[in-house]
């Protein structure tokens, strides 16, 4: 992706750099060939450099470009889990991925990990964002999924002869698992996901306390993965599932619901990141049944909303790490609502709107390892920021509504936002 060229100052606005602490009211940046130079009060900054441009905040807030921590591109406003791997071809998915990557920069995310992904599409997302042929975050790739055979993502039954292949790696044991691995390593992905427990989803077989992978076969997906520097993460409900995926080494946890005294005391001992996606879970109970989840699955939801939300509380005040991702693409919780993770976990988990922040930007980074070039607003950094009309800190609401962003950018070139509006960076 292309660095901007010369200087940039943005002013006027209060400054959140993402560390978490105080905001500075009349925060100025410095910004030069799209690193940052200056992050701090404007009464300390340099002075404006001469030929600089220059970007006022409106009395806003400037920070960070937001990270989505468990973002499916290629998932489509999936109505049923059953449309994931029949209902469109790949060359067809791989067109709406591009535009759901497009969406999510003009939601103000300049990054994301993906949290799976349909055929091997997002490694060439990746790419065609890297070489500016698309819009999109910078992106953590993950491949095709690995679970179990009989586990949440083997639905079909064989007598419809459906091989799932553009979805999931379904394996037996740990030879078959590190075979999965393997496949994913050719294909080139950073993140393998894994389906270590089910889901409220599947209320049947494969519930919330179901376990979908034996531990056996986790702790060979990680030794693979690591072995050629792949990082690992799982689907992870049940407490013995969330227990087998820190023992086996796993590099960072997705849901993290139902989490113990001893699950929380393994969590911290290896300060693994936890992506709880809350608001998923909130708007499958409010908003399933007008796209005819049953009752059980819907009971189900609401459980794993609780237990979630009970989880990420302690997990914070603990001191442990959190990421804010929210399962985006199915019909009830379609791409573009991003930021309701966010309101979410201010107006219904509790957590401040500084701390949220914090772990939308700063921990989002450290779970795609790019924690020294991106997450906080700091000298040496690459200049991806985050210019809004108004105060965050008092109303993260605003972060809903690109309409309220006066510029998204990456490495210092404006690329979405209001000002991207009069000078597109993509035409
Ligand atoms: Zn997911």
């Amino acid at each position: 992706m292309k660095l901007g060229t010369g200087k940039l100052v943005i002013d006027n606005g209060q400054l959140v750099d993402g560390r978490g602490g105080t905001p500075i009211l009349n925060g100025r940046l410095h910004v030069e060939d799209g690193k940052i130079t200056f992050s701090g009060p404007a009464e300390k900054s340099p002075p404006f450099p001469t030929g600089a441009t220059h970007i006022n905040a409106n009395g806003g807030t400037i920070m960070p470009g937001l990270v989505e921590a468990h973002f499916h591109p290629t998932y489509f406003n999936v109505a049923a889990i059953e449309d994931l791997d029949i209902k469109y071809p790949v060359e067809y998915v791989t067109l709406l991925a591009a535009c759901n990557a497009r969406l999510a920069l003009e939601c103000g995310y300049t990054a994301a990990r993906s949290g799976g992904s349909l055929f091997n599409i997002d490694v060439w997302l990746k790419r065609a964002i890297e070489e500016d042929l698309v819009l999109g975050p910078r992106l953590a790739a993950s491949g095709r999924e690995i679970c179990g055979v009989g586990g949440l993502m083997d639905w079909n039954p064989d007598y419809r002869r459906i091989g799932m292949e553009g979805l999931v790696l379904l394996i037996n044991g740990p030879d078959e698992a590190r075979s999965a691995v393997r496949k994913l390593v050719k294909d080139g992905v950073e993140w393998v996901k894994t389906y270590p427990t089910g889901d409220a989803a599947a209320p049947d077989a494969n519930d919330h306390h179901t376990l979908c992978m034996t531990f056996e076969e986790m702790h060979a997906v990680v030794a693979m993965a690591h072995n050629h520097k792949l990082k690992v993460t799982g689907h992870c409900r049940a407490t013995e599932g969330i227990k087998n995926a820190l023992r086996a080494g796993y590099d960072a946890i997705e849901h993290g619901t139902f989490m113990d005294e001893e699950a929380l005391d393994l969590l911290l001992t290896r300060d693994v990141p936890v992506v709880p996606a809350l608001y998923f879970e909130y708007a499958s109970v409010a908003r399933g049944p007008e796209f005819g989840m049953p009752q059980s699955v819907v009971d189900g939801h609401q459980e794993t909303l609780e237990g979630g939300a009970e989880s990420a509380r302690r997990i914070l005040k603990a001191g442990g790490r959190l990421g804010m991702g929210g399962d985006y693409g199915f019909a009830w919780n379609p791409h573009g609502d991003y930021a309701r993770e966010l309101e979410f976990f201010v107006n219904y988990v509790g957590f401040t709107p500084l701390q949220t922040i914090t772990c939308a930007t700063k921990t989002g980074a450290e779970i795609l390892g790019r924690d020294a070039e991106i997450g906080t607003l700091e000298p040496g950094k690459l200049a991806d920021i985050l210019i809004v009309d108004g105060n965050v800190v008092e109303n993260i609401s605003l972060l809903k509504d690109r309409k309220n962003f006066i510029a998204v950018l990456q490495g210092g070139v404006i690329k979405a936002g209001e000002l991207a509006s009069r000078s597109p960076a993509i035409v």
